[in-house]
């Protein structure tokens, strides 16, 4: 009984919250990565971004103080690759941490022979340990526009990775997808990256894919969303298999 009400509340609270039509018409026409969605899935995407903007936190960083119009398009973007997986793929992260501009990260990191390393700066490593996503509204800004880059995305295929227990590249797949499948294709498609890269040619994704697996995936992820048509085309079997991890096509519209 508690918990049908409390869903009810939920329900209410996220149905408040999400995009006017009108709110979500002035997102798409300002991001062309979500025009290719249809009426169907657009209103799919407007009642996800309520549950988003009513069940996780957004706070700001930097002296920024984020307002409806700072969260919203956060929101609306982190809706798109769980479209049709739906928000349990974000149950590991319940916060968003909004910069007006490029902020400083430094991660801890530990590599291959067991040191750690450390930045300067702690506070966004910290806050990767604790789950929320950290993003620069004005790269927000920048994302979906049709040149590959989309740091909502990114940020996320991060944490859709990490539900598999390491941000390695490796997310949990969905029935039908196996796992040698995912390695053998994604293995394929970084060493043509990579050989691309040693013979001077320019890759079809971010070089910055180069720098580790889970890099490579959280690029890839970006291509598939903002050009999925140049994607299929460059790697037709990496279109494939993240177009079955997230259940969505988006080359065909
Ligand atoms: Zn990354």
């Amino acid at each position: 009984m508690l918990g049908r009400l409390l869903r009810r509340r939920r329900a209410r609270e996220a149905a408040a919250l999400a995009p006017t039509p009108d709110e979500l018409a002035a997102v798409v026409a300002a991001w062309p990565c979500l025009q290719r969605l249809d009426a169907r899935q657009r209103e799919r995407l407007r009642e996800l971004s309520g549950h988003i903007l009513a069940g996780f936190e957004f706070h700001g960083a930097g002296g920024l103080e984020p307002d409806r119009a700072d969260c919203l398009p956060v929101a609306v973007h982190a809706a798109l690759p769980v479209l049709n997986r739906g928000l349990d793929w974000y149950r590991d992260f319940r916060t968003f941490i909004l910069y007006a501009d490029e902020f400083e990260v430094e991660l801890e990191e530990t590599d291959e022979d067991g040191l750690v390393h450390r930045g300067r700066d702690l506070r966004a490593g910290e806050a990767w340990e604790l789950g929320p996503v950290v993003l620069s509204l004005a790269d927000v800004a920048e994302s979906g526009q049709g040149l590959g880059f989309h740091v909502v995305v990114h940020e996320l295929a991060h944490q859709i990775d990490r539900l598999s227990g390491d941000i390695d590249g490796a997310p949990p797949l969905p029935r039908g997808l196996a796992h040698a499948d995912w390695v053998r294709t994604l293995t394929g498609a970084w060493d043509r990256l990579n050989a691309d890269l040693e013979a001077g040619r320019e890759p079809f994704l971010d070089p910055y894919a180069a720098e580790s697996p889970a890099e490579f995936f959280a690029v890839a992820c970006e291509a598939f969303f903002d050009v999925p048509a140049g994607l299929r085309a460059e790697e037709p079997e990496l279109y494939r298999v993240l177009s079955h991890l997230f259940d969505q096509d988006p080359a065909v519209h």
